[in-house]
């Protein structure tokens, strides 16, 4: 309902105070979250589910804040896309990602790829190849071991999405389809995309040994996967009984708690680095 007259201005004021002004504080307190090292990096590991062995990490960004505690991605990505913020959080990201990659090498721990999220606002503001092309040599990365993660919505939403990623492969990096299955791309636009990885969302994963319906899905996403000649990384996996059913279907590669948590660099050192207990 709304407030009539005079009191209009102190009604919304007082509505204000509940969501808007929440956000508003974690607007003001992200804006400096960068200048201040609350941002960091955790990696999860994606697997070989056969062999187990390390196929790559995915970079994924964590917030501490004094005030606020520890703020979860869900919670602050939206907040930094609406704000613009995304586009300094999202370089910021990517060069630490990629000088990470640089650290385990020289500690002896080769991870053969590393993906970094992409926000579909990152790519408002024109082609963001330039700015990925001269991260990588900043930081003497490879551009073969670097997969961007890109979602349905940015090829969908995004003018001249096909012109983009283009640009991005002809830097040399990778591309994955992330959440794949919850967007709405359309078959035949992904046959264009020279896109290499399908990711298959967590939520057609969770459920696979009980809903027929999201198995149907994800032995679908998988059949897609080698007709395109793409390779498909299951997400969320959690139990065994989702990696034997996705390895008796073809897909030979998983992210998720069984394997591990998404973990600090010196975590994954000493988890997969020299040594390790296989
Ligand atoms: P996402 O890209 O789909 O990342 C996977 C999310 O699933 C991560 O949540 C990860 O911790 C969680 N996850 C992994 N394995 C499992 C599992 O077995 N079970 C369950 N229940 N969850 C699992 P997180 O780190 O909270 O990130 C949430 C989302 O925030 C990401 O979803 C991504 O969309 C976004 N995000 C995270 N980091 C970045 C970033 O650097 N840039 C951008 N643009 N978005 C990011
Ligand atoms: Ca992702
Ligand atoms: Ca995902
Ligand atoms: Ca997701």
């Amino acid at each position: 309902a709304k407030a009539r007259g005079r009191n209009g201005y102190q009604f919304y004021a007082a509505s204000m105070s509940g969501e808007g002004l929440e956000r508003l504080r974690l607007e003001a307190l992200l804006r400096r979250a960068i200048e201040k090292n609350e941002i960091y990096l955790h990696y999860q590991p994606q697997v070989d589910i056969a062999t187990r062995q390390l196929i790559g990490v995915e970079a994924l960004v964590r917030w501490h804040n004094p005030e606020l505690g520890q703020v979860a991605p869900v919670r602050f990505i939206p907040v930094a896309e609406d704000t613009g913020f995304i586009s300094q959080l999202g370089q910021w990201v990517l060069a630490e990602a990629c000088r990470q990659m640089i650290c385990w090498d020289t500690a002896g721990l080769r991870v053969p790829k590393m993906a970094v999220n992409l926000s579909v606002r990152q790519f408002e503001r024109g082609s963001i190849a330039p700015m990925v092309a001269s991260v990588l040599q900043e930081a003497g990365l490879e551009a073969q071991r670097l997969q961007l993660e890109v979602t349905e919505s940015v090829i969908m939403n995004t003018g001249d999405a096909l012109g983009y990623v283009n640009d991005l492969r002809a830097v040399g990096v990778g591309l994955a389809i992330d959440d794949f299955g919850t967007g709405y791309s359309s078959l035949a636009y992904l046959s264009q995309l020279p896109v290499q990885t399908l990711k298959i969302d967590r939520s057609f994963i969770q459920d696979i040994s009980t809903d027929a319906n999201d198995e149907a899905i994800a032995v679908a996403i998988i059949q897609l996967g080698k007709s395109l000649n793409l390779s498909v990384v299951a997400e969320g996996v959690e139990n065994e009984e989702q990696a034997a059913f996705l390895l008796r279907h073809g897909c030979r590669h998983a992210q998720g708690y069984l394997y591990s948590r998404p973990v600090a660099p010196d975590d994954l050192l000493a988890q997969w680095g020299q040594g390790h207990d296989e």
